[in-house]
């Protein structure tokens, strides 16, 4: 067992294995390792924590690659702590940072919304989806933020708008002016969705779902679409078109079902799967002229 400390009413590890944290089930630790039970405690562990220690938040994983030297940072995990949903109004949701994407979809939609379908299968938090501008089938997920909480490292909450990120294709960046060189979290956002109906829109659940499980490896460890796509192309196609399907390093393998995979076939490390997208990088670069960009997040001390 870990050593364990209690502060405030969560409980901080040390040393803690991520693989058991994301989705790829692969990579290294984290120095330290906080769950707050609550938002009010997440603020609290922020004001208490040493001003120079640096915290790293965490969603569900599923859009993160830690390298096997580990996190030398408190990784903070919303998921389980921040999971509050709430209804403004009819059609505007405030959601806590950890809430998983899924039970927006599945709220919304028994609330007679529309639009927030896309969210059924992405399988990160509310954080992380907004992190990565997170979406699917013609939708992302700032197409329907009214308005985001944010909190900084010294706990200064505020609320921002839209126009106060520049916002593109799996990317939101706060503006500079609005910055300041502070970085800042998601707390929550105020999301508006549509009037619709509630059985169109479980039925199109339902649909998007099946075809999730006949296009994607969801029977092994993955980290969803490992590139983005190029602007007029698909990823897939091109790492298709280069024959690197079935192709392995260690335990990680280009998957067969969908090339934008790479699917830990067991006991893939993170070596193995940083090494096989950039195997996959230079030969799409060498043999389409293409450089293709991650679009998960590789984080960590290589070891
Ligand atoms: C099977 C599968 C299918 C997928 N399908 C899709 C898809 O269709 N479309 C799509 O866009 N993505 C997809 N993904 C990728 C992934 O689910 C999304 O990127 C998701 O938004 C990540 O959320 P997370 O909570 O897991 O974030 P994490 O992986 O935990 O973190 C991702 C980044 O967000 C940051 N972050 C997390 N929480 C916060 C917060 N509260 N405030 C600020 N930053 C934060 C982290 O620091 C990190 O940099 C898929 C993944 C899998 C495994």
């Amino acid at each position: 067992m870990m050593p364990a400390h209690q502060v405030a009413l969560g409980e901080l590890r040390r040393n803690e294995p991520m693989n058991q944290h994301v989705t790829w089930r692969a990579g290294g630790r984290a120095r330290q390792f906080y769950r707050p039970r609550h938002r009010e405690d997440f603020l609290e562990f922020l004001h208490a924590r040493p001003a120079q220690e640096t915290l790293f938040l965490l969603g569900l994983g599923s859009n993160l690659l830690v390298r096997e030297g580990g996190i030398d940072a408190t990784v903070v995990q919303m998921h389980g702590a921040l999971k509050e949903v709430t209804w403004e109004e009819k059609g505007c949701l405030r959601i806590e940072a950890g809430v998983p994407a899924p039970k927006v979809a599945r709220l919304a939609a028994r609330a007679g919304c529309a639009g927030a379908e896309f969210l059924a299968g992405i399988p990160g938090t509310m954080g992380g989806v907004l992190a990565m501008n997170a979406g699917c089938y013609g939708a992302e997920i700032w197409n329907f933020v009214h308005q985001v909480e944010t909190v900084d490292r010294q706990g200064e909450l505020r609320w921002r708008t839209p126009a106060d990120y520049d916002i593109g294709y799996r990317s939101v960046c706060l503006r500079e002016e609005c910055r300041k060189g502070v970085e800042e979290w998601f707390l929550s956002a105020l999301l508006r969705f549509p009037a619709g109906d509630a059985e169109t829109a479980k039925t199109r659940i339902r649909s998007l779902l099946a075809q999730r499980v006949a296009d994607q490896p969801l029977e092994f460890p993955n980290a969803g679409s490992v590139f983005r796509n190029p602007v007029g192309d698909y990823a897939a196609r091109l790492i298709e078109c280069c024959g690197l399907k079935g192709k392995r390093i260690g335990g990680a393998e280009v998957s067969w079902k969908h090339a934008n995979f790479i699917v830990n076939q067991g006991q893939a490390t993170a070596t193995d799967i940083e090494a096989l997208i950039a195997e996959m990088q230079s030969r799409i670069l060498a043999e389409k002229g293409v450089r293709l960009h991650p679009e998960v997040r590789i984080v960590g001390e290589r070891s």
